[in-house]
């Protein structure tokens, strides 16, 4: 089934060192590094493990001097282009460029003297980084604030926006990309609406402070798809108290579920099981993530807890395997292609991901007999219809039980 295809708005297109963002250019994964800038083994040590989990563009503090000169040492050795996040000190921003950053990110609710912002716009423009403008729900611009009722409104966030924009278009600086966040999901979503009419600079979309896992995956995912849906977003970042490869790993996991990437590692899929599940689904599905890990192997691949409903299921899979009576059925594109003991489904699965990644489809169907792994997968199959037949989960006996204990 071809991907469908949402109509992006049209965004002028910036560049963050060799990585485009807007103008039609692939919507990017950004996270954020937690150790202190000023430890530069640590800090692309992190910046490692987040590019391999999916990430384009990490930004790290410059919070302080230290921090500048971390940057220094750590924007040569970066696998992927560095933004410096300014708050308050618009000097760390300068300091920040003379080390070598991508770009920049500067909150107007943070920054507020006029000269202190067009001091740092000029200086990106002469070197040309290009500026985020980080809006933030919750260090809006008290005069804002105030301006609208005392409270965090969509027109207050948009409006600190355009203020800033006007700084920067006052000393002619324009490689500018915009984000409106806030932790409640419906006023990023209306702020983002409105800020994506008056404005065609790209867009960096997230929901602030998320929070935790699971809670804060389900918050940020709900704001972000809904805009990325409308086709508003350019750039997207999760923001989860959690180990940021967990945000690189949502923001990509998102993009290549809404078929806005090319899909680059493995994409699992389970069945939830039921009460004819012959596994642990869940034992086996997470054993079969750790092994993938983040290995760039782009094939979607099934867990099915039976070999009754399974393969069936999971037709539309590259590759996956369904349980039945003690053994693992493994099929490729819905065809039965070989049998393994139940102790072994997941070194089966991960060994012939391989083989169909490297070799192709076709290949795998050629080294496989297909008739034997057919007629194994069958006589299973009708040996577990035989043994549960339609009473899967035992429901007669579990009715005797309850009328016996019952009366
Ligand atoms: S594949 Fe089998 S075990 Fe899994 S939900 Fe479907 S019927 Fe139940």
């Amino acid at each position: 089934m071809n991907a469908p295809r949402y109509t992006r708005r049209p965004t002028r297109q910036i560049v963050v060192g060799k990585v485009p963002v807007g103008g039609g250019a692939p919507i990017t994964v950004q996270s954020m590094t937690i150790t202190k800038t000023a430890d530069v083994e640590g800090t692309l040590q992190q910046i490692y493990a987040l590019a391999a989990a999916g990430c384009d563009i990490v930004r790290c503090t410059c919070n302080e001097i230290e921090a500048a000169e971390g940057l220094a040492q750590i924007v040569p050795r970066s696998p992927i282009p560095i933004v410096a996040d300014i708050h308050h000190q618009y000097k760390m921003a300068l300091a920040a460029m003379e080390a070598g950053v991508h770009g920049l990110r500067l909150n107007p609710g943070n920054i507020r003297r006029p000269e202190h912002i067009k001091a740092v716009a000029s200086e990106a423009r002469d070197r040309k980084i290009p500026i985020r403008i980080g809006v933030n729900g919750g260090s809006l611009d008290p005069e804002l604030y105030d301006k609208y009722g005392g409270k965090v409104t969509p027109e207050a966030m948009v409006e600190s926006a355009l203020r800033e924009i006007a700084y920067f278009q006052e000393v002619d600086f324009d490689l500018i990309k915009i984000s409106v966040k806030a932790s409640n999901v419906p006023l990023m979503v209306e702020a983002y609406r409105q800020l994506s009419e008056v404005t065609d600079h790209p867009l960096h979309v997230g929901v602030t402070e998320a929070g935790p896992p699971p809670a804060g995956l389900v918050k940020a995912t709900a704001g972000i798809a809904t805009l990325l849906l409308e086709g508003i977003g350019d750039t997207i970042r999760y923001s989860l108290t959690a180990d940021p490869v967990e945000e690189a790993r949502a923001g990509r996991q998102l993009l290549e579920a809404l078929g806005l990437r090319e899909r680059k590692n493995v994409d699992l899929i389970a069945c939830p099981s039921c009460g004819r599940a012959e596994i642990d689904v869940i034992d086996v599905a997470k054993r079969a993530m750790d092994a993938f890990g983040d290995r760039k192997i782009p094939l979607q691949v099934a867990v099915m807890g039976c070999v009754v409903n399974g393969p069936g299921e999971a037709r539309e899979a590259d590759l996956g395997i369904a349980a039945g009576n003690k053994r693992g059925h493994l099929f490729v594109k819905g065809r039965n292609v070989a049998v393994v003991p139940e102790s072994e489904m997941v070194e089966a699965l991960v060994e012939w991901a391989e083989f169909i990644h490297e070799h192709g489809t076709d290949a795998a169907m050629a080294r496989a007999d297909v008739e034997k792994a057919e007629r194994e997968a069958a006589k299973d199959r009708s040996a577990l219809l035989d043994a549960k037949g339609d009473d899967a989960n035992n429901a007669t006996e579990k009715i005797v039980e309850i009328r016996r204990r019952s009366s």
